[in-house]
């Protein structure tokens, strides 16, 4: 058994004065149950917790730490930038730097506007969407999450999925009959609502590859026919990046698939693990943010010097050669090892996976939507979850969220885990 000893008291002390114990819902591990690991401190590919237990780290902070946890680059870049000074209120040459990285490596991001997380970013690219059409109305997907806003909040994805709420308490009727939801994978759906709907729909938002319902790739075609009716019906496709953004690609996942989306959400890595996100585009959309446009946004800390630097530094690390081909050889290894578990131990269940992405769901053989991830047997995933968990093996505490393999996960810690899975599979189908 690993000892939680510390984990639980300090869960216990979280619960009088943080509400429900956490500053994000995930973290409790409501889905999966027990006290909650309390992180102490993580570096490369392993975490460590409160009581010293030391895991194979797959959360990777939900993304940014591609790289793996504390890499010395990064670290040393932020330490520097904190002895410069910590934040001005006045632009510096660094948020340049890092808007013309992003810029030259999307085609379609003319410019970039810097926020402090991935939220901000769907509020603002919605917000552009609206004044760039004149219409109120959005299309998302049942299943991908853009973040917390009034919104974008409706049928949201893992958070809700796990504890079971569609949707939350607090958000007007009457904004959440704005945002209409389709179904992931299916054309029809979108077709529907923009028939029902003629001239009120601003724009279609999509994650390019669904990663907070588990993981669920587009079907071949899918996204390129999502533009082309967004494009007919005079509505803007908003890719939603956050996760997908540099993580199997330098630069966004919807162009590899050849898109052109019209706005391109970003967060996570380009944080390099400190607080972000980023709205980009064409300058036509882009330049109706203030000041340039009538479009308002505004934030103390957007841009703030050292989450551009870890952003940077995090970047640099990427666009070194080889380093998509490392990770995906990495994750393809794992997928492998999940697959033959599943069939070892005649286990029903699929794998999905795109790059460093991976989700094994349990019961169904295929999940391509929201309904699919569902029917996943939420019960088979915790005795799973926690028999990992005491292989020293650190898996995202709910079905619905992906895997993350970094940089700092070597071939050893691979096999280890495979081996962990097995095992884990073992013990838990008995019970
Ligand atoms: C994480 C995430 C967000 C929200 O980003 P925050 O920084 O947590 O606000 C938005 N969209 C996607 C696809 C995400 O994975």
């Amino acid at each position: 058994m690993i000892s939680e000893r510390k984990s639980r008291a300090l869960f216990a002390r979280a619960q009088l004065r943080i509400p429900g114990a956490v500053n994000s819902p995930v973290r409790a591990w409501a889905a999966v149950g027990g006290a909650p690991l309390f992180a102490a401190r993580a570096t490369g590919a392993y975490l460590y917790d409160a009581d010293g237990n030391q895991f194979i780290d797959y959360v990777c902070s939900y993304g940014p730490a591609i790289a793996g946890h504390a890499h010395p680059a990064v670290v040393d870049a932020i330490a520097a930038q904190a002895r410069a000074g910590l934040g001005f209120g006045a632009s510096t040459e660094l948020e340049v730097e890092l808007a013309e990285i992003i810029t030259s490596a999307i085609g379609v991001a003319d410019k970039v506007r810097l926020v402090s997380s991935g939220t901000e970013a769907g509020m603002t690219a919605l917000r552009i969407a609206r004044a760039a059409t004149g219409r109120s109305c959005i299309i998302k997907f049942d299943g991908c999450y853009h973040g917390h806003s009034d919104s974008l909040l409706v049928r949201a994805g893992s958070g809700g999925m796990t504890l079971g709420l569609p949707d939350s308490a607090g958000v007007p009727a009457e904004l959440a009959a704005l945002t209409m939801v389709a179904t992931y994978n299916s054309i029809q759906s979108v077709e529907e609502l923009f028939r029902k709907n003629p001239g009120r729909i601003a724009a279609i938002i999509v994650e390019p590859i669904a990663a907070n319902m588990g993981v669920i790739p587009p079907e071949p075609g899918f996204l390129k026919t999502l533009e082309s009716l967004a494009h007919q019906n005079g509505a803007l496709l908003i890719c939603d990046e956050v996760i997908t953004g540099f993580r199997l690609s330098f630069g966004a996942a919807s162009e590899k698939t050849g898109l052109a989306p019209d706005l391109i959400m970003l967060g996570k890595i380009i944080g390099g693990g400190l607080p972000v996100g980023a709205v980009a585009g064409p300058s036509r959309y882009m330049d109706l943010l203030a000041p340039a446009g009538p479009v308002y946004q505004a934030g103390t800390l957007s841009g703030n010097p050292l989450s551009v630097r870890a952003g940077i530094e995090t970047l640099k690390l990427l666009k070194q050669p080889g380093v998509y081909e490392r990770l995906e050889v990495a994750s393809a290894r794992l997928e492998a090892g999940l697959r033959e578990a599943l069939l070892r131990h005649e286990e029903r269940g699929c794998v999905n996976r795109a790059g460093s992405l991976l989700t094994m769901f349990f019961g169904p053989s295929q999940v391509r939507n929201a309904e699919d991830a569902r029917s996943s047997s939420s019960s088979r995933f915790t005795r799973f979850f926690h028999a990992m968990l005491e292989s020293g093996i650190n898996i995202p505490p709910s079905q619905f969220e992906a895997l993350f393999v970094s940089l700092a996960h070597s071939d050893d810690d691979i096999d280890r885990t495979i081996v962990a899975v097995v095992n884990a599979l073992g013990a838990a189908s008995g019970g």
